[in-house]
């Protein structure tokens, strides 16, 4: 494996993987794999009140059903480890220590209750409180207070270590999918990069260990472009080399207003999550619960942004390896399409062997009714949207069905029994293969083939929906066909 390209995942263990968190590990991983580097997920646990149970294994069972395995990762391990930031406080420790002493970042001592005063006063004036260049010196903090005072404070009351944010300079640079970009220092803060319970803010801990895992490109979710000027200030204030970053747009609400959000999965009827999640009251079905491929989500999941320059749209993995590139995601957010979503999976379990999608059905734990047979997914694959419908809309391949009333008045009428009457005689003498057996009912059908075939499909689906109609006979067998028939005839 090439050590050139490193680019890592790097969630944070606050509930479960959303479709966001998703694609940006798959970028990842597919830019990794394009370019034979190596793929790492590391977990950005530093805000231990906002960590939630269980998100970890949930995050890695994900990505391990999606096949996007990392190779370095807390339970792989790798040479830059440990790959938990909680487990990483000493490296923080000595780089901010190395910080303040360079002069670029500062102790800070102020209480919260004077920090609220300060922004409630400007509030008031009509103006916002920034702690920065403009008024740090009027603060508490190792820049306003002289040498001996810092040194007893440091003993005894909690601080924090702020980024001394530079007065009045240009931060230029550049995100492959952005271009090049220019922010005022003047628009910053001095942000907090170390705070009182000794942990490092995600800002401080996410450049520290880029660059110590010697990751190249940095490609995440769009709601950290904003973030990138003081990242991008903190490698400079370290003397190092910056990694190539790429910010991918939001995914956004089916309606295109505003981010897709965990709600919107039960609004509009699908899900967000790869899979179940299940935390106190809080319970959301999964992908995989849903019957959406691995494959299909991927695939999906994949072009959603990002696009090769012609009209294919059913990618395998590996073919997505070869193809990615990351300066080819678009700039706009993308409308998170449910009904594409399963087009993509219809087409891959098209694709899919029956042998396959059993095995699959049988690790879907769906209480599953039926004991489904090689024969009955080869009858029904191309209809078939959802894994999980397999079991719910096809019932009819193994137990007769309640008939749809409304379809009962309108079809079943007098002359459509005599109609089921001479057919099923027929077929009593003579059930030989599909053509024959549409060629029969040619021959039965006074009331016209069209409505012959439906009343027969009635009979044997319960509605005018089902596979081709002979085949389907053909695979319930002569004994089941006429039993049905007879039953609505009666
Ligand atoms: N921990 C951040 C998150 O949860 C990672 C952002 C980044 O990739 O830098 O999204």
């Amino acid at each position: 494996m090439s050590d050139d390209i490193r680019v890592r995942f790097a969630p944070s263990p606050t509930g479960p993987l959303h479709v966001g968190g998703l694609r940006a590990a798959l970028y990842n991983y597919l830019h990794a794999k394009k370019n034979n580097g190596t793929f790492i997920l590391r977990v950005e646990d530093t805000d231990q009140k906002r960590e939630v149970g269980g998100s970890y294994e949930y995050i890695e069972e994900s990505l391990r059903w999606c096949g996007l395995i990392p190779d370095e990762s807390p339970s792989r391990g790798g040479d830059f480890g440990p790959y938990k930031q909680s487990q990483r406080k000493n490296i923080y420790k000595k780089h901010i220590e190395a910080l303040v002493e360079k002069g670029a970042a500062y102790y800070a001592f102020d209480k919260a209750e004077d920090l609220d005063m300060h922004r409630k006063n400007h509030e008031k004036k009509g103006k916002t409180f920034i702690y920065n260049a403009h008024n740090r010196l009027k603060l508490v903090n190792s820049l306003s207070l002289d040498k001996n005072k810092v040194e007893k404070l440091l003993k005894r009351v909690p601080y924090v270590v702020r980024y001394k944010m530079p007065d009045n300079k240009m931060v230029v640079f550049k995100d492959e999918i952005r271009g090049k970009i220019e922010v005022s220092s003047r628009e910053l803060d001095d942000k907090v990069l170390f705070k009182s319970d000794k942990m490092p803010t995600y800002h401080f801990a996410n450049v520290v260990d880029d660059h110590m895992m010697k990751i190249t490109h940095v490609i995440r979710g769009e709601e950290w472009l904003p973030s990138l000027p003081l990242h991008v200030l903190l490698y400079q204030s370290f003397g190092w080399e910056p990694p190539v970053f790429a910010h991918i747009p939001l995914i956004l609400k089916p309606t295109g207003k505003g981010k897709l959000s965990k709600r919107d999965g039960e609004k509009f009827g699908h899900p967000v999550f790869p899979l179940e999640w299940r935390s106190g009251d809080e319970k959301h079905l999964g992908f995989k619960e849903f019957g959406i491929l691995p494959e299909a989500l991927i695939n999906y999941m994949a072009l959603l942004g990002w696009s090769k320059e012609d009209t294919k749209e059913i990618y395998s993995l590996p073919e997505l390896m070869g193809l990615f590139e990351i300066t080819s995601v678009g700039k706009s957010g993308a409308k998170f399409d449910f009904e594409k979503l399963l087009w993509i999976n219809a087409q891959h379990i098209q694709r899919m062997s029956s042998e396959e999608i059993i095995k699959r059905l049988s690790s879907l734990n769906t209480g599953k009714k039926f004991n489904i047979t090689k024969e009955a997914i080869d009858l029904i694959k191309p209809r078939v949207e959802r894994l999980a419908d397999i079991d719910i809309d096809f019932g009819y391949l193994f137990e007769p069905q309640k008939i749809d009333p409304s379809l009962e008045k309108k079809i079943l009428n007098d002359d459509s029994k005599v109609f089921l009457k001479d057919y099923s005689s027929m077929l009593e003498k003579r059930f030989e293969g599909a053509p024959q057996l549409k060629e029969d009912l040619g021959q039965c059908s006074k009331i016209g083939f069209g409505k012959s075939m439906g009343a027969m499909r009635l009979c044997l689906v319960g509605k005018l929906a089902g596979p081709d109609l002979f085949e389907l006979m053909i695979f319930l067998g002569k004994k089941e066909v006429l039993k049905r028939i007879r039953s609505v005839i009666a």
